[in-house]
């Protein structure tokens, strides 16, 4: 495997140096060394992930679109969302600001004996073999992040965030991080609770978090691609998850949507949501086009998906 963090370290150590260790000393805070270097290189790797997948991706989307936009004007906002999530500093914050959680709730489980249980000891096979223990937490992790992302279609309170990513009318591979900021304060309680109670070790969890990334950045890709028969089925493809964000199957039918699953089908197909006979149409919200309105700035759609969340009346549009 391709040692990401080695291309980073010489950049992480040179900027460290010259630009943030004379600030953190200036601000006498240098006792934070250790723990601002790590996050300089959370940040530079996060920051690489995004030239990595515009690189790969992008081509894509000049070369095969599903469809031409005039302007790219609302594309500008999903970039901030994805700048903010993968350059980690979106992440960093959910977490420090969840550490007085996870300190009482690990004392807590500690004090009543119990520890994570781990796959591997379930399943003996997978202590021999990496690759299907990496795998099979992929496939567990997978189920919870299915069922977490159908509870936000289903409870209403919860569809008033998730409508911020679903009112993306343009989708392309920058809409994977549009999310509500209380959304990913939620998901990072979420996997991380997932994680500490499966025993996924730290190296794995990381290496299950990018895989995720690279799948969601790729499934919202605008371009014809298709996996083929059997590839759609096994994992999430673009034409799948674009039937997902397709008008209509936001909230309506029996399931309130249809292909949730983020990295495997197998989930939908053995819980009876997934959609394969439909071809992917028009992305967003039904009611959009009566004016409802999901702000269309950073801030604006963090306040609208607040207002939706809450029940608190939204005007429409202002220009309809
Ligand atoms: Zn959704
Ligand atoms: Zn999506």
């Amino acid at each position: 495997m391709v040692d990401l963090y080695g291309l980073v370290e010489p950049l992480q150590s040179w900027l460290f140096e010259t630009a943030i260790l004379p600030v953190l000393y200036t601000l006498g805070e240098s006792a934070l060394a250790d723990e601002v270097f790590d996050a300089t290189g959370i940040i530079l790797l996060g920051l690489l992930s995004i030239v990595v997948t515009f690189l790969l991706i992008r081509p894509l989307e000049a070369w095969i679109p599903v469809e031409r936009w005039r302007n790219r004007r609302a594309l500008r906002v999903d970039a901030l969302y994805t700048l903010l999530e993968k350059s980690g500093l979106l992440p960093i914050s959910f977490f420090l600001l969840l550490v007085p959680l996870w300190l009482p709730a690990q004392a807590w489980l500690h004090a009543n004996g119990m520890t994570p249980w781990q796959l591997e000891e379930l399943i003996p096979r997978l202590q021999t073999s990496p690759f299907l223990a990496f795998l099979a937490y992929a496939l567990l992790l997978d189920f919870f992040e299915y069922w977490r992302h159908r509870w936000q279609h289903r409870f209403n309170w919860w569809w008033g965030l998730h409508s911020i990513h679903h009112s993306q009318q343009q989708m392309s591979f920058w809409c994977d991080s549009r999310n509500h900021l209380l959304d990913g304060l939620i998901q990072t309680v979420w996997l991380t609770a997932i994680a500490m109670a499966i025993g996924i070790q730290g190296s794995q969890f990381v290496g299950l978090v990018i895989l995720m990334q690279l799948v969601e950045s790729m499934s919202h890709v605008n371009a014809r691609v298709s996996y083929g028969w059997f590839g759609e089925r096994l994992i999430v493809s673009p034409r799948f998850h674009r039937v997902h964000h397709g008008i209509g199957e936001e909230q309506e039918g029996r399931n309130r949507g249809c292909n949730f699953a983020v990295l495997f089908p197998l989930w939908d197909i053995l819980l009876g949501t997934a959609r394969f006979d439909v071809e992917p149409g028009a992305t967003g919200i039904r009611d959009q086009q009566q004016g409802a309105y999901y702000g269309e700035g950073f801030w604006e759609q963090q306040r609208v998906g607040l207002w939706r969340m809450l029940g608190l009346p939204v005007a429409n549009h202002p220009t309809h």
